[in-house]
């Protein structure tokens, strides 16, 4: 009888750590959400200052700040024009993209776009295979989402949904990646794009560094950009 006693205490025991534990758990999730919640709110009102609506409506289409705290301006249209692989891009761009493409290719660098205009229900399509890729790794849906829109834009924020960025890559059979990375961070400026996501920049343009992602603002804007070393939030400052 009391050995029974004692198992059955030991069980409660157990159970109230695991209790614990979870409540633990819990509490530490909510403190993050509160956290970047925080964070977040800080930099909205910053970038106010540069970007209400009048901002937005007021601003050259080339000009155009689209990030997670400013989203793509309502009825925003764009022409496209469709390259060689079914890529398509703001027709307003393509020529510069051209000639940026035809000198890379003159000096032996092979560039390709990966990914250009993406349209809002594409970029939901993406922003889901993340959070499910997470959830399949074991992540709870509440930190799969929020570990997803870390790395993935929201819809209505993704500056390819603009037309006016693209992903490049390189044609692998002729050079690598990193040939391409190297030769744009050193050129593309010239033909009017910029790097849009630095490395050193994280923090005020709120998405990690991405070497391929190149953004069209004109060749005057990107002289300016590039020779300040600054990012495209910061330009507008
Ligand atoms: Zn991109």
């Amino acid at each position: 009888m009391a050995v029974k006693k004692k198992k059955g205490r030991r069980i409660v025991k157990v159970l109230l750590i695991i209790v614990a534990v979870y409540l633990l758990m819990i509490l530490w999730q909510l403190i993050g959400d509160i956290y970047s919640r925080l964070v977040n709110t800080h930099e909205i009102e910053v970038s106010e200052e540069w970007n209400g609506e009048s901002y937005q409506a007021s601003i050259e289409w080339n000009l155009i700040v689209v990030n997670r705290w400013n989203p793509i301006p309502e009825n925003y249209s764009v022409e496209l024009t469709v390259l060689s692989n079914g890529q398509k891009v703001d027709s307003r761009i393509y020529p510069h993209l051209q000639e940026m493409f035809d000198a890379a290719r003159a000096e032996g660098i092979y560039p390709i776009v990966r990914e250009g205009y993406r349209t809002e229900e594409e970029q939901q399509e993406i922003l889901d295979d993340k959070i499910q890729a997470y959830i399949n790794e074991g992540y709870s849906q509440w930190r799969a989402e929020r570990t997803a829109k870390e790395w993935v834009a929201l819809p209505g924020t993704s500056e390819h949904q603009l037309g006016i960025a693209v992903d490049i890559n390189a044609d692998k059979t002729k050079c690598t990646n990193d040939d391409v990375y190297a030769w744009l961070a050193e050129n593309a400026y010239k033909y009017g794009f910029i790097l849009r996501y630095p490395l050193d920049k994280q923090e005020i343009t709120g998405t990690s560094y991405e070497p391929w992602h190149y953004r069209y603002v004109g060749t005057e804007d990107a002289y300016e950009i590039n020779e300040r070393g600054i990012c495209l939030e910061e330009y507008f400052e």
